[in-house]
């Protein structure tokens, strides 16, 4: 094939996709506002109506009005036409009336719906987004997407009643259309090849300049997500600490101005060239209403057409063209709109990372197996786990102990299932965990990672967490009992129901790191979970709070199995079993007795430097508070 030939074959591909891309998005809108606002159809309706009395107003009514007046003129018998004349300057203002209040009401009820479609829609992605494969969410392809959806089915499209109000405006002139193109091929036909040669190199133009403006919404949209990402660093209080403490503003706003410049550039390429296709737009116009105009007074002084018959050709032609010119744009309008919005549905369609099962997780206790399991991450080539093999009995307590780095939090994940093993198989009950329901999979686990979030609720929404409405009052008080958080709770102005942070509510707590970090375990721990994972869970805590927490180990998770990462040794001792990683695969594995005994072993070695560091601590501080030092005791006590 030649180099046209595959222009053309690449050209009619491009309009099939778009095709496809239009019919789908136009289905999803129309069948999404029908189902959740039916309401929208009733203000089209409206619309159609006015806009259509409108035309024929505008059209027809100065013609007769026009004709009766030149006839009333002319006429010795006046009373008939001042009559007509009363009754077509009623009618106008009748139908003027009835288009203003049809308008009125159908911009009032929009309003309302299209805040309630937003909403929806933002809904949705929010709820899509949680929904999402956790690898996804470092995939810098899926939070394009994800980023595109966003900005394409706001202010691209103008949602979903941007498109469809598009689509509508196009109907809506295909009726004009007929209507007009009847009238002016009877009254002065030669007006049609003008117009029509117009409206090609109209909509040529047209087509060009939105291109461009397609090009630039493509590139602008990965400098937005730059730019909303630094600005929430700038404005999130949980980083504002960061930012005071190392001065990060200056380099943050550098980044913003830097993302600032870009989008001007794009801008400004974008506007230069639209520039050219406005004004080529603007001369094709001037000519074709030139043109037009002196056809039709030409017709009136050879005596063809009546007055009236001017004023309504000269309404004719305007709003034949209006209407096809809006046909064409709208049709371009409507591909654009529905380009961006389509973006949403893909975002909505994105194909999951993960294989989905669909076994439900029987009720009781869990045998966990690693059956040779290893793993790297995604867009990654290393290998961070390797070969890996345990098995954890039901209600037995693992500890996780190695350096950072060492893999111990990724073999969190892969338990959690937010990544799948690469190779190997980690089995529940001894199924593949790849065949259970996922959202049934995660209730089997209450997990706090190093980097929980709390959220600005109130405390006991931040704990409850998915039962917040009707959260368990006893449960809730039984695990700040256990974390040593009850007194304190209590002690807050609005007791458990104090918002925490002050973003929303003045009466709002800051809480301390060791507050946050016990909120976070009695959110774990209230779920009630079979298996509970505690993953640095005692890193903000002061030394007493780290000793009580541990001393409850038992106690906090029961009988339950539970996995327990924690730098400290001292909490293996509450636990049966420890595994010690190192290089991405457990070099060691067997009780606190065991491992600390072994000649020369790596958790034997980290014992003793940890024995040594806390006895050299106790040491010091009875220097300064001889006799008064059980804390610091006790924690010698426990390694
Ligand atoms: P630990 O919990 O023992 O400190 P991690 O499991 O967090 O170790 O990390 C193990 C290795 O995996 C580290 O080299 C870390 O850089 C790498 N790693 C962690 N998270 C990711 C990720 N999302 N993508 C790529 N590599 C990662």
């Amino acid at each position: 094939m030649n180099e046209r030939g595959q222009k053309n074959t690449g050209q009619k591909k491009r309009r099939g996709e778009s095709f496809r891309i239009c019919r789908e998005t136009l289905g999803f809108m129309a069948k999404t506002a029908w189902r959740e606002k039916p309401v929208v159809f009733l203000v089209l309706l409206m619309r159609l109506t006015a806009d259509l009395t409108g035309r024929a107003r505008e059209i027809l009514l100065p013609k007769f009005l026009m004709d009766e007046l030149v006839l009333l003129l002319a006429d010795a018998e006046k009373t008939a036409h001042i009559h007509n004349v009363i009754l077509y300057a009623a009618i106008g203002i009748g139908v003027r009336l009835l288009e203003g209040l049809l308008t009125t009401v159908a911009d009032q009820t929009e309003n309302v719906a299209e805040v309630w479609l937003q909403g929806y829609i933002d809904r949705q992605i929010g709820a899509r987004a949680m929904e999402m494969d956790f690898e996804h969410t470092e995939d810098p392809d899926a939070l394009d997407v994800k980023s595109k959806a966003q900005e394409g089915m706001t202010w691209y499209s103008g949602g979903i009643l941007g498109v469809l109000n598009a689509f509508y405006r196009m109907l809506s002139n295909v009726l004009v259309l007929c209507g007009a193109f009847a009238v002016v091929a009877v009254t002065c036909p030669a007006l049609l090849p003008v117009q029509l040669i117009a409206l090609l190199l109209m909509l040529y133009l047209n087509m060009k300049k939105n291109q461009v403006e397609v090009d630039s919404f493509l590139k602008l949209s990965k400098s937005n997500r730059i730019f909303g990402y630094v600005f929430f660093q700038l404005t999130n209080i949980a980083y504002a600490k960061d930012i005071r403490l190392y001065d990060g503003a200056p380099m943050m706003g550098r980044k913003m101005d830097e993302n600032a410049d870009k989008q001007v550039r794009i801008w400004m390429e974008q506007g230069g060239k639209t520039r050219t296709y406005n004004w080529g737009m603007d001369m094709v116009n001037t000519l074709r209403d030139g043109l037009s105009y002196f056809y039709i007074g030409y017709l009136a002084i050879l005596g063809r057409i009546t007055l009236g018959d001017f004023s309504m050709c000269v309404a004719s032609a305007s709003a034949l063209y209006q209407s096809l010119f809006g046909i064409a744009g709208g049709i371009q309008d409507v591909v654009k709109r529905c380009n961006y919005a389509h973006r949403y549905l893909e975002f909505m369609d994105y194909p999951a990372a993960m294989e989905a099962g669909t076994r439900p997780v029987e009720p009781g206790e869990h045998t966990v197996t690693f059956s040779h399991v290893s793993f790297r991450y995604p867009r990654s080539e290393e290998y961070v786990l390797r070969d890996i093999d345990l098995t954890l009995k039901p209600g037995e307590h693992l500890s996780v102990v190695g350096l950072n780095g060492a893999g111990k939090t990724t073999f969190i994940k892969l338990l959690c299932r937010l990544y799948d093993v690469t190779e190997g198989a980690i089995l529940i009950d001894g199924i593949n965990i790849k065949e259970y329901s996922r959202e049934e999979y995660r209730k089997l686990f209450g997990a706090i990672f190093q980097d929980f979030t709390l959220f600005a609720f109130s405390l006991k929404e931040n704990i409850a967490l998915e039962k917040s409405d009707g959260a368990d009052r006893e449960r809730l008080d039984e695990v700040l009992r256990l974390t040593g958080l009850y007194e304190d709770a209590y002690k807050l102005p609005d007791g458990i129901d104090t918002m925490i942070y002050k973003s929303y509510d003045e009466n709002g707590t800051e809480l301390s790191g060791g507050q946050q970090q016990k909120t976070a375990i009695a959110r774990a721990l209230y779920r009630d979970a079979p298996i509970v994972i505690l993953d640095e869970p005692t890193a903000a805590l002061d030394p007493l709070a780290e000793y009580e927490i541990y001393r409850q180990f038992g106690t906090l998770v029961g009988g339950k199995t539970a996995i327990y990462i924690s730098h400290r040794l001292s909490s293996c001792r509450f636990c049966d079993r420890i595994a010690v990683f190192s290089d991405g695969t457990i070099r060691e594995y067997g009780t606190h007795e065991e491992l600390a005994a072994r000649e020369g072993g790596i958790y034997a070695e980290m014992f003793r430097e940890q024995a040594k560091y806390y006895e050299e601590r106790a040491e010091a501080s009875s220097g300064f508070r001889r006799g008064n030092c059980s804390t610091e005791r006790n924690l010698t006590d426990n390694i």
